[in-house]
Parts: C-alpha cells; sequence; structure tokens
C-alpha cells in the first residue's frame, strides 16, 4: 500500500509550525533568488506541497511590486525568494509590530539622530505629519495587500476544493487498488497453493514413473515366463494326450487284473483254507498234546554228572544214577533211566530255538485252534525263564515271542479280509484262590473272582482285567504289570511266585465278513507253580496248605489229562481251579504243550526223576482229533 503513488491532502501552514510532512513534501531545500528588484512578498500563502510550487507561484496575483505590509502571514515556498529582506522593511513600516523600527534607523522626534528640543513643536508636528503620512500610505499598502490577499484565499480554497477532490479520487482509487491488492494476495496465496500442489504431484508423478518402470519390467519378464509356460504347457498337453492313452490302456489292464485278483483271492482263500487244514494234520500227527524237555544249564558252570542227553538224536534225555553197594561186597550198580519227548532242549539251547518248535502251535491258535502251553518242574528250573525270559530282546521267553507272532500273522490275514480283536488277561491261583495281575487299583479294594462256565463252554473269571490289546509293547506293559503285582505279593509271603500258577491268557476273535466266517480261540501260556515234594514232617501251617494246594492241582492236571487220554466220560476238570479254569484249552479241541524244565544240579536229581516221571505220563496221552471252533 504504501507503496502507491498518494496525495497528501494535508495542508500546512507556515507560520509557526515546520511540518515533517511540509519538508517531505518538498522536493528540495529553499532556494532564494535574489530579485534585482525588491519585492514585497505577497502578504499571505498557503504552502502547497512541494509538486506543485508552480501552481502558487502562477496564481500569485503579482502584478507590482508591493511594498511589505505589516501583514502576519508570510508566504513560504520558493516565492521569489525576497523573504527576509521583506520581513525586514516590513517590521519597519508596520505600527504593530512591537518593536517599532525607524525606516531609516532614527528613534521618532529625533532629527539627523538628535532629539527634538521641548521647544521645537513646529518641528515635532512636522514628524507627526511625516509620520501620519507615512501610516496612510501604510494603511493604504496594507488595504490593498488584504484585497490581494482575499483574491488569494478564494483561489486558493478553489484550489483547496479542487484538491479535496482530488484526495476523494484518490482515496477511492486507492480503495480500489487495496481491493484489487486483496484480490491479488489472495491470488497469490492460490498460486503458493498451487505451487505445492504442483510440487506434490511432480513428486507422485516420479513416484509413479519409477513404479511403472518396475511395473515394465515386472510385465517383461512375466510375459518371458508366460512365453515359458505357454511351451511347457504345449509339451505337458502333448504328454497329457499319450498319457491319456496309456490311461485308457492301464484302465483296460487294471479291469483284468481286478478280475485276476478277485480269482487270484479266491484260489488264496483256499490255500489258507488247505493250509490250515494240512497245518493242523501236522500238529495232530506230531499229538495233541506234546511234552518238550529243557535242561537249564548249571549254574556254577561246567556240565551235569547225571543228566546225559543223547547225541544223535534231540528227543531222549537219560538220567544215571550210581547206587552204592549197600554191603560193600558188590560193585557200584549204575542204572540209567532214559525218558524220551517231542524233543528235549540241552542247557546250550537259546530262547529262539525254543519258541522256533511252538511257533507252529501259536500260528494254530490263529487259525482258531485253542492252544495250551505249561511250564512244569520244580523251583529254580527254568520255568519263568522259559515262559516270560528277560527284557533283553535274545531272552525273552515263549509269551512275548508267541504275542510278536501272533501280532504279524494276524496283520497278514487282515490282507485277506480278516479282522481280529485280541483280549489279554493275567491270573494267579494261589491256594486255590485267584488273584488279578492285571488289577491297578487300591489293595484293600481288591475283589474277589470266580470261575464261571457259560452254557457254551466258554469260561470266564468275575472281576477280572481283561484288557484289549493290538500291539506287542502294550502286552509286554501287561507283563511288567503282572510282575510287579506278583513281587508285591512276594514281599509278605516269602516267594510265593514258585508256589502259585500264573495263567496268561490271549483270546483271539478274528472275523472274515468277505467270506462270513468267524473263528475263536484262546492261547493260554501257563507258568506252573513249583512242582517239588516237600516231608509232611518239615513244613507246617501255612507252608503245609500250600504244599497241599500244589500238590493237589498238579495231580489232578495228571489226572485230567489222564482220563482225556483215556476218552472217560468223567473229567474232573473241578477238582482244582486251574483244570476247571483251563478246561477249555485241555482235551479234545485243543493242542496242549508241556515244557518240563529240569534242574541239571545233583542235588535236584530227586525232582528231576519226579518231573520227568510226570512229563511221560502226560506223553503218553494221545488226546482226541482237533477241531478248530469255526462257525
Ligand atoms: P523257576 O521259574 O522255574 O523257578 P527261573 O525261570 O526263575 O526258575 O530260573 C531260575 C534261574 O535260572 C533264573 O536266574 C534264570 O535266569 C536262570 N535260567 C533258567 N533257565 C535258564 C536257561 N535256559 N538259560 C540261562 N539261564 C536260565
Ligand atoms: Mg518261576
Amino acid at each position: 500500500m504504501s507503496r502507491l503513488p498518494v496525495r497528501s491532502n494535508k495542508r500546512v501552514l507556515m507560520s509557526s509550525s515546520s511540518s515533517e510532512t511540509g519538508q517531505d513534501l518538498a522536493p528540495a531545500p529553499k532556494r532564494i533568488r535574489e530579485d534585482p528588484e525588491p519585492v514585497v512578498p505577497h502578504a499571505a500563502a498557503t504552502i502547497i506541497g512541494g509538486r506543485w510550487p508552480p501552481v502558487a507561484a502562477t496564481r500569485a496575483p503579482i502584478s507590482r511590486p508591493v511594498r511589505g505590509v505589516g501583514a502576519a502571514t508570510v508566504a513560504a515556498g520558493p516565492s521569489r525568494g525576497v523573504l527576509k529582506r521583506s520581513i525586514a522593511s516590513t517590521a519597519a513600516k508596520g505600527g504593530s509590530v512591537k518593536q517599532t523600527v525607524a525606516p531609516t534607523g532614527a528613534k521618532p522626534g529625533v532629527v539627523g539622530g538628535t532629539k527634538r528640543q521641548a521647544w521645537d513643536l513646529k518641528g515635532k508636528v512636522s514628524d507627526m505629519e511625516g509620520k501620519i503620512q507615512n501610516y496612510q500610505t501604510k494603511l493604504k499598502a496594507s488595504n490593498q495587500e488584504n484585497e490581494t490577499l482575499r483574491v488569494t484565499m478564494v483561489q486558493s480554497q478553489s484550489r483547496v476544493a479542487e484538491l479535496e477532490t482530488n484526495i476523494a479520487k484518490q482515496m477511492s482509487q486507492n480503495s480500489e487498488y487495496e481491493a484489487e491488492l486483496q484480490a491479488l494476495s489472495r491470488v497469490r496465496d492460490e498460486l503458493e497453493t498451487v505451487s505445492s500442489d504442483k510440487s506434490t504431484l511432480e513428486k507422485e508423478l516420479s513416484n509413479l514413473e519409477s513404479k511403472y518402470r518396475v511395473m515394465e519390467t515386472l510385465r517383461d519378464s512375466q510375459e518371458t515366463e508366460l512365453q515359458t509356460l505357454k511351451m511347457t504347457l504345449s509339451v505337458q498337453e502333448s504328454t497329457l494326450a499319450r498319457l491319456q492313452v496309456t490311461l485308457r490302456d492301464t484302465e483296460e489292464e487294471a479291469c483284468s487284473l481286478k478280475d485276476t485278483v478277485v480269482q487270484q483271492k479266491d484260489e488264496l482263500h483256499a490255500g489258507e483254507m488247505e493250509r490250515r487244514g494240512l497245518h493242523n494234520t501236522i500238529q495232530e500227527l506230531k499229538g495233541n498234546i506234546r511234552v518238550f524237555c529243557r535242561v537249564r544249564p548249571v549254574v556254577e558252570g561246567g556240565l551235569s554228572q547225571h543228566i546225559q542227553l543223547a547225541a544223535s538224536d534231540n528227543k531222549t534225555i537219560t538220567l544215571a544214577k550210581t547206587e552204592e553197594s549197600h554191603t560193600g561186597k558188590t560193585a557200584d550198580t549204575h542204572k540209567n533211566y532214559n525218558f524220551s519227548f517231542d524233543r528235549v532242549f540241552g542247557p546250550q539251547s537259546s530262547q529262539q530255538e525254543v519258541f522256533d518248535e511252538i511257533s507252529l502251535l501259536v500260528q494254530s491258535a490263529l487259525d482258531g485252534y485253542n492252544v495250551c502251553c505249561f511250564a512244569y518242574g520244580q523251583t529254580g528250573s527254568g520255568k519263568t525263564y522259559t515262559m516270560e525270559g528277560d527284557e533283553f530282546d535274545v531272552s525273552r521267553g515263549v509269551i512275548p515271542r508267541a504275542v510278536t507272532q501272533i501280532f504279524r500273522a494276524s496283520e497278514k490275514l487282515e490282507a485277506q479280509g480278516w479282522e481280529f480283536t485280541f483280549t489279554a488277561s493275567f491270573v494267579e491261583i494261589y491256594n486255590e484262590s485267584l488273584r488279578d495281575l492285571l488289577y491297578s487299583g487300591k489293595a484293600s479294594m481288591r475283589p474277589e473272582h470266580e470261575i464261571r462256565k457259560s452254557p457254551n463252554n466258554t469260561v470266564t473269571i468275575t472281576n477280572l482285567s481283561y484288557e484289549r490289546v493290538c500291539n506287542e509293547d502294550q502286552v509286554l506293559g501287561l507283563i511288567m504289570l503282572a510282575n510287579q503285582n506278583r513281587s508285591t505279593a512276594q514281599t509278605t509271603q516269602n516267594d510265593r511266585s514258585s508256589r502259585s500258577h500264573s495263567v496268561f491268557q490271549l483270546d483271539i476273535e478274528g472275523v472274515n465278513f468277505v467270506r462270513d466266517l468267524k473263528c475263536k480261540s484262546t492261547l493260554c501260556l501257563v507258568d506252573l507253580a513249583g512242582s517239588e515234594r516237600m516231608l509232611k514232617s518239615q513244613c507246617q501251617g501255612e507252608r503245609f496248605k500250600e504244599m497241599t494246594a500244589i500238590n493237589g492241582s498238579l495231580s489232578n492236571l495228571g489226572i485230567v489229562i489222564t482220563a482225556l487220554a483215556n476218552k472217560e466220560s468223567f473229567v474232573p476238570y473241578r477238582n482244582s481251579k486251574l483244570t476247571y479254569l483251563l478246561q477249555g484249552c485241555l482235551g479234545g479241541n485243543s493242542k496242549t504243550l508241556m515244557f518240563v524244565n529240569i534242574s541239571p544240579e545233583s542235588d535236584s536229581f530227586g525232582e528231576t526223576m519226579n518231573s520227568l516221571r510226570f512229563a511221560s505220563k502226560v506223553n503218553g496221552c494221545v488226546i482226541g482229533t482237533a477241531s478248530a471252533n469255526k462257525k
């Protein structure tokens, strides 16, 4: 705004205040022009802005030189430059000036620098007349000057009016300019906004350009990839066409193969049935009750003195006894007792060799025949070792190996449409009472057990744990649990395990839905109580009771087997818990294997003899031909 040309409308009087505006507006320091003749300035003047001095100058009605009058107003500005002198002269003439100065510099009443004498009245009068004349002249001049000033004032007033109009115009123009300026500043703001927008947009543009370039590169690479894929696709399409042809051929082939498979399955089934039949025939030919003798190694190493095993075959065992002559006159008599069994295992025989011989019977169990395997012998002869063995792989006994075989064989049979379920139980018979060896509850809550026989001759025990098993590890876990249960009992009743029978039973149920076949059998593996006899005088109380129970059950086992062998109408199964429990697995419908375990030490001679005799009696039995439990 301040830069815009604005005309000042201020009117400044020169008389007293030298205004700043006046100075600002003055274009240049005043120059006083020396006029050749004294000019009396106008009595009054208005100082006009320095830009228009010519106006004041031209308009001042200086028609003739006027002698200065005693006007109060003094003309200023570049007005002819005679100010100082005119003031001096005017002051001298004007009667209203306080310090009156004589025109000649002489005081009134003084002639020629000297004061008139009091008596010189004439002189004084002439002086007074002069003075009057002088004043009249001055008055005249003043009047004239007044007139001039009035004219000038009128002119000045019109000039002022003109200037005011100009100023008003300028002001309105100013406000227009201001409005314009505001508009322009708005425009400038807008311009700034637009320019910042522009820079943002430029940045965006450059971003987009770089993105575009990246996209272009990407597009190029994808195009290349697309080309490659198209090529691959065409290759694969041709491959597919070829494969479709092959597929059709293969499908046809598969169809014919399916027919073949069905045919072969039938054949396989027929083969399986035939195998079962033949297998059973072999088992029957071998005898449905078989006895294996196993001699334990001597604990301290070396060979047994009185036991001889035939080198030629592995079926005989000889007990040699030297009897000293009572009289001492005759020589000592040597007596040999020969026994033959289905198989005799010497001290070196491994667990695997033993099991190989009975694995055929285990197969029979899976084929649907009941199988029962006992270990008979005096305490320490190796019954538990034979049946259970220990945890090492090589020394695992019959039970874990039988279980492994059964699970493996059942998996193969499943391919032929068979489905099997296995249920395991482990029971101890001590003093003719039953104890669940798989019981895991509180000892105080142990239930009572009873043997129950259903009308279809299946035997079950009340409150017994029957555990569903589907792999070997589960069975091994159950054996461990049984051993724990046994050892708990053992701490309270010294060496109880040797005076109790433990019976492991695995119930096998097989279903072949395709052929609508079912089979059901039980594999019984029994670790019998020690068969050693005691003299009645040597045991009393609890021991006597135990001995009676063991003797009773073991001899009843012999009686039952004999009765079965003789096809007697009455078989006394119920005479002992053991035979009652095992009746399903003994007799015509089953296969029975008895291990007779022998201790090789010479002090066990008597017991060894008893065991071999008992086993021979069992071995002599021929139990009726077994038939599978097929439905
Ligand atoms: P039992 O159960 O008849 O009382 P064990 O099976 O407990 O007898 O056997 C008594 C000891 O003899 C055990 O330490 C067992 O490991 C060992 N034993 C038994 N038979 C054999 C064998 N064939 N080979 C090696 N050690 C055996
Ligand atoms: Mg034992």
